[in-house]
């Protein structure tokens, strides 16, 4: 691979994920990122912004050797997952009936992306330009360049924009995307808690929407609750203590004390673009595609979209670039529509007042927690197994 020269625009998760995977195969790697990346203390209090990793993307870290590199006390394994909806029967995944050690593990999106970036940092065929933002893309028949803000221009065969859901290489390649609002925001709320680290995660679905609990580790957690904007902004407008109350009295019961320590709101918005790839551009994670986060899938998918593209380069080399990346699209597009479309419809039939869909979804919940192996093949479907 050696020479191969590769752009990755981006160093988020997914875009330092990918630069890391082809650096290690010998590419050479010109990393663009706007935002100054560094290792977060590790006695600082937990970010808001966390992520279920799934058993398949801990794999992937743990091929590029950082994983061993989270420090202990921010990482949770979770042995058990729990949904259910208010006043109904609980469907129960749990990880010793699919004879595994944990479900995933749960982390700071900020200390994930940091490992990687120092995995990047040992390495010499990483050329990093930082704090840069990108000003053009041109694709030309046998190459891509960029063009920075500093007036730089990188020359590559490949672009690889991982820029995030406001993707500026997505719209600088005039690519579309189909959108819409949920007319809902998610409220993440980081509480200490009086009680030993815990290992379930759970979501109670309401007509208002999810509330789910994420355990982090030691006595961290975290509150996922959905609701209208307006009661959002209602929430967030709150004190710790004020919210602390409302939470005792709004969110499902808790079986533990607790301290509110920060939160914040965030927007709902699907996305998909409407091609992954244009001339020598390819688009990977929430640049390509973004998902309701009730189920924890977002930035899993954005991996598997890292592990197709670096394993079509190292094993397709023959292939020209324009088919390898039909390739990528062809296995990687119809996968994203079909997660993105199944949370949309557990999201809406969750919502729903009507008795008969009322009816339904309970008959389903049920059903599925006797379904045995069914079950069991679901949840290492969601964890990628
Ligand atoms: C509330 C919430 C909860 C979630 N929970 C989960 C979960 O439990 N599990 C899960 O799998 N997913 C979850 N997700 C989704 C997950 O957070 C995203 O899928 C993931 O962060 C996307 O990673 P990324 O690297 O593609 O994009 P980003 O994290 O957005 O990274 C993009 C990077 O590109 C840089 N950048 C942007 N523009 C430019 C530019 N022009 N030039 C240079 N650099 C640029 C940015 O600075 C950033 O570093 C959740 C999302 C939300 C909103």
């Amino acid at each position: 691979m050696q020479n191969r020269e590769i752009i990755v625009v981006g160093g988020g998760m997914v875009g330092a994920l990918t630069a890391l995977l082809l650096a290690q195969q010998g590419f050479v790697i010109h990393l663009i990122e706007k935002s100054p990346v560094q290792v977060p203390d590790e006695d600082s209090p937990f970010d808001l912004r966390v992520s279920a990793f799934s058993a398949q993307s801990q794999n992937l870290l743990a091929q590029t050797g950082v994983w061993k590199n989270l420090p202990e006390n921010r990482l949770c394994a979770y042995q058990g997952l729990q949904t259910w909806e208010a006043g109904s029967h609980k469907l129960i995944f749990d990880s010793t009936e699919l004879g595994m050690d944990s479900l995933g593990y749960i982390a700071e999106n900020r200390w994930i992306q940091a490992v990687l970036w120092q995995a990047l940092k040992e390495l010499d065929n990483v050329i990093f330009y930082n704090n840069c933002a990108l000003l053009a893309i041109h694709n030309h028949s046998d190459s891509v360049s960029a063009v920075l803000d500093n007036q730089q221009q990188i020359n590559a065969e490949l672009l690889v924009a991982c820029d995030g859901a406001n993707s500026a290489c997505r719209a600088m390649m005039n690519i579309g995307v189909s959108a819409w609002g949920y007319r809902q925001q998610c409220m993440l709320i980081n509480l200490k808690t009086d009680c030993e680290q815990q290992n379930i995660t759970w979501q109670e679905f309401r007509e208002t929407g999810p509330c789910a609990f994420l355990p982090l580790a030691e006595n961290n957690a975290s509150l996922v609750w959905y609701h209208s904007p307006e009661k959002i902004k209602q929430l967030t407008s709150l004190n710790n203590l004020q919210l602390k109350k409302q939470i005792q009295l709004q969110f499902p019961k808790l079986n533990f004390d607790f301290e509110v320590v920060d939160k914040g709101a965030f927007p709902l918005t699907r996305r998909h673009a409407q091609q992954y790839s244009k001339g020598r551009v390819v688009l990977l994670g929430d640049a390509a595609h973004t998902i309701n986060p009730l189920a924890g899938q977002g930035v899993n998918l954005g991996f598997k979209d890292v592990q197709c593209l670096v394993e079509l380069l190292v094993h397709s080399s023959d292939l020209p670039i324009d088919k390898l990346l039909q390739r990528y699209a062809l296995q990687r597009k119809p996968h994203n529509l079909l997660m993105q479309s199944a949370m949309d419809l557990f999201y809406v039939g969750s919502k729903s007042e009507l008795s008969i869909v009322r009816m339904f979804r309970k008959a389903v919940l049920f059903g599925a927690q006797n379904s045995g192996q069914l079950k069991n093949r679901v949840m290492k479907y969601a964890m990628g197994l």
